[in-house]
């Protein structure tokens, strides 16, 4: 079994170039065909001595993931499902707007938090996705895009890591590949255009600041510990308190960037004007030790398993004016790729046998995806 490069950051890749007596450089070359040219094939790549390029096949290889579907919304939404193997699969979604490229990636099979309301949560845990699984996505993505739209030029500007999974209980295997992202040799992408959402594992938030601190979402979805426990499990582990104070410590690391929190509207559990309130006062004292956030309220798109419902549009209207009231910055997650759903549910049937549980429970998971993360925050007037 070869190497697949992939799996490195430009150190690590590095490290291999030397472990074969090659100079560092061309480390950098290796990188550069592979990230910003999508190169798969050695014998491409011109400017590598031939030596090398001879050498290299016996040692190593670019390897994507297989694609199990495709599909595209009419709004221009476009959603792939990979096949990891073992059954299992994850997908990412591209959301182009005017200004940007947005890329949504999974960062492990399933999820072991068990969030109430995420069909990835009720689906359990599969395994940990490899730093080259996870970009994987984005190097596919990126190329295949560019191929589509003709371009030379860069088309995914943005990448979250809102897909399937908990991306900090995958770190290291996610670390290296959000170095690959901002590399000024590979994807070039700014500290604020990578996003790291994370249900909350605290000592993993503190490492991030350090080793690589990307914009954080966090997601909070109850303003009280008793509410939390029962809708994030995790939050039995690490409680509101420490999360918050978390996030204090991860923007000294990040200076001038705000720390989104994502909440997702549930209809009569987290919704009503006075758990607004109690978020107010929470966030308050948050304000006062310095913390600048903003929200973002997820409509809840809903699947059979959870038994829970989404809030009424005027519900989470009146739940933003309260927080907008107080003066926090509140946006309301616009959906996107809504028709694709559908789509999606339909096509279930068509994958094979070994895949068809998995895509059918992905299927599901895209509904979320399609229909909720696949979006686009819009700020509500105040
Ligand atoms: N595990 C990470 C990242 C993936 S989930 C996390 O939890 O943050 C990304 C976002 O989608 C999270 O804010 C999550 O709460 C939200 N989400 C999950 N299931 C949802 C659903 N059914 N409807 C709306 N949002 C959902
Ligand atoms: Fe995992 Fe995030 Fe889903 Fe919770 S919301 S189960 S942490 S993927």
């Amino acid at each position: 079994m070869t190497t697949n490069l992939l799996n490195f950051d430009l150190e690590g890749l590095a490290a291999f170039c030397e472990s074969l007596g090659e100079k560092r450089f061309r480390a950098m070359q290796l990188f550069r065909w592979i990230h910003q040219r999508g190169a798969s094939d050695f014998s491409q790549m011109t400017d590598l001595a031939k030596s090398l390029r001879e050498k290299l096949p016996a040692l190593a290889h670019i390897q994507g993931l297989p694609v199990v579907s495709r599909h595209d919304s009419a709004d221009g939404t476009i959603k792939w499902l990979f096949d990891v193997g073992a059954g299992d699969v994850v997908e990412a979604v591209f959301i182009p707007e005017t200004d940007r490229g947005t890329l949504c990636i999974s960062s492990q099979a399933g999820c072991a938090v068990g969030c109430r309301f995420c069909s990835t949560g009720h689906q359990g845990f599969s395994r940990n996705l490899t730093t080259a699984e996870i970009l994987a996505q984005l190097w596919f993505a990126e190329h295949e895009l560019r191929r589509q739209f003709g371009k030379d030029e860069r088309v995914i500007s943005n990448v979250v890591m809102m897909g399937m999974g908990e991306p900090l209980q995958n770190y290291a295997q996610l670390l290296p590949a959000l170095k690959v992202m901002l590399d000024d040799h590979a994807y070039g992408m700014s500290r604020r255009r990578v996003t790291v959402s994370t249900s909350g594992v605290v000592p993993m938030i503190d490492r991030l600041a350090v080793d690589c601190p990307v914009a954080l979402a966090v997601s909070l979805h109850a303003p009280s510990d008793e509410l939390r426990d029962q809708l994030v499990p995790l939050n039995r582990k690490y409680p509101i308190a420490e999360l918050l104070e978390a996030c204090l410590r991860y923007q000294a690391h990040a200076p001038r960037d705000f720390i989104t929190f994502e909440y997702c509207m549930l209809d009569g559990v987290n919704d009503q004007p006075e758990h607004a309130h109690e978020l107010v006062k929470l966030m308050k004292q948050q304000a006062l030790s310095g913390l600048s956030c903003k929200f973002n309220l997820i409509p809840f798109n809903p699947f059979p398993a959870s038994g829970l419902k989404r809030s009424a549009m005027p519900q989470v209207l009146q739940f933003a004016k309260i927080l907008m009231a107080a003066g926090i910055v509140t946006t309301i997650r616009k959906t996107r790729g809504d028709d694709i759903d559908a789509a999606c549910g339909q096509l279930a049937g068509d994958v094979q046998d070994r895949t068809g549980a998995r895509e059918r429970m992905a299927s599901q998971r895209q509904g979320m995806l399609g229909g909720i993360k696949v979006v686009i925050d819009k700020r509500i007037a105040s």
